[in-house]
């Protein structure tokens, strides 16, 4: 980018500017460390007091691992009739519920797959059910919007109509997820069956209208362009601008292992170090997003150094089968986690979402 400097760059975040993507680019490819966590930092602080962060213990809950989407980056489903697929009844979902509970968290994130034999009823069901079983004990954040995408198609919903089946049955929150690298392209490379970008948006937009709650994503790591990275956080910083719906903003990263595509570029993690630095770049350019979250499952413990690049909140998960079944390992020495946070310079506060005490 001709005429960019940091000083230049710099002088507009301290003005309350935004960057543009040009400028993005330019950060990414010249600024040092020490720099983005400077303008991370700038921004971070638009919205939350230095030294503060916060955290929930939470849990996914892998409701069925059949799907028909066949992602080359999982590990994880398996197609209808194939041997291993499960669908998890009420009772088991219930257990794995007070579990949660007894480890201190109040929070879970409902995740499966594409799994054509499951009718609407099944996930309206087990959304009033929990609701009326745990009323505001925990939270939940019933599917992402690419399952429930794949819901409303195969209810042959309209999206705003799935909403609405989905908020009578107590649901609060459909949250981002599926989005992966959205680009047309990234989807036409590893999940074709998986939505366009523009459907992917038009959905989430369906869920903010009808008033429930949601949240963006992004996954790095694959083998996607930095130029695919801006277009997702410009795609994603343009729906904000026009929604005003997303409460956070969650980067984590791919895990290659036991994945075709993994396979297929060596089973490489990119490094702790490249994550920091997206993840301060995302904290400069979401100047409309409250709240940008650090991936501990995917980067465990390294994670947190994350609020060092403008994150201020992190989960402590207890399960996640997608990403275990990929490689993800997961502590539940929370403390020791914790500690790490104090040890970098912040003090962790509990975030409950259960209850809505804090959204
Ligand atoms: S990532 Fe999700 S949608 Fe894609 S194959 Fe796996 S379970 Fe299905």
């Amino acid at each position: 980018m001709q005429g960019a400097s940091m000083a230049a760059i710099e002088e507009k975040i301290q003005g309350g500017g935004r960057v543009d993507v040009a400028e993005a680019r330019w950060l990414w490819e010249n600024a040092s460390n020490e720099e983005l966590q400077r303008l991370a930092g700038v921004v971070r602080g638009r919205f939350h007091a230095p030294g503060t962060c916060t955290y929930m213990v939470m849990r996914i809950i892998n409701y069925t691992n059949v799907c028909v989407a066949q992602c080359d980056y999982c590990a994880f489903y398996r197609l209808p009739g194939q041997e291993g697929g499960y669908v998890m009844a009420q009772e088991e979902v219930f257990r794995k519920l007070d579990e949660l509970l007894v480890l201190g968290g109040d929070l879970a994130a409902f995740n499966g797959g594409f799994n054509p034999a499951l009718p609407l009823s099944y996930y309206c069901d087990l959304f009033a059910a929990i609701r009326e079983r745990y009323g505001d004990k925990v939270e939940f954040y019933a599917l992402t919007i690419a399952e429930f995408m794949y819901l409303a198609d195969h209810a042959k919903l309209s999206f705003a109509e799935a909403a609405e089946r989905m908020k009578a049955a107590g649901v609060r929150w459909i949250t981002g997820g599926g989005s992966e690298i959205l680009t047309e392209g990234f989807r036409a490379r590893h999940s074709k069956f998986k939505y366009s970008v523009a459907q992917y948006f038009e959905a989430q937009k369906a869920i903010v209208q009808a008033g429930l709650k949601t949240t963006a994503t992004m996954v790095i790591g694959f083998d996607e362009t930095l130029e695919e990275r801006l277009e997702h956080l410009e795609r994603t910083r343009a729906f904000q601008d026009e929604t005003g719906g997303l409460a956070s903003f969650l980067c984590w990263t791919f895990k290659p292992y036991f994945t075709p595509l993994g396979a297929q570029l060596g089973s490489i993690e990119i490094s702790t170090g490249e994550y920091l630095r997206h993840l301060a770049l995302c904290r400069i350019f979401f100047d409309n997003v409250p709240r940008i979250r650090t991936s501990v499952l995917t980067q465990n413990q390294r994670a947190l150094e994350g609020l060092r690049y403008g994150a201020d909140d992190f989960d402590l998960p207890i399960e996640d089968e997608v990403t275990q079944k990929a490689g993800a390992t997961i502590s539940l020495d929370f403390e020791r986690i914790l500690d790490y946070a104090r040890e970098l310079g912040f003090t962790p506060s509990y975030r409950h979402v259960a209850g809505s005490v804090v959204l």
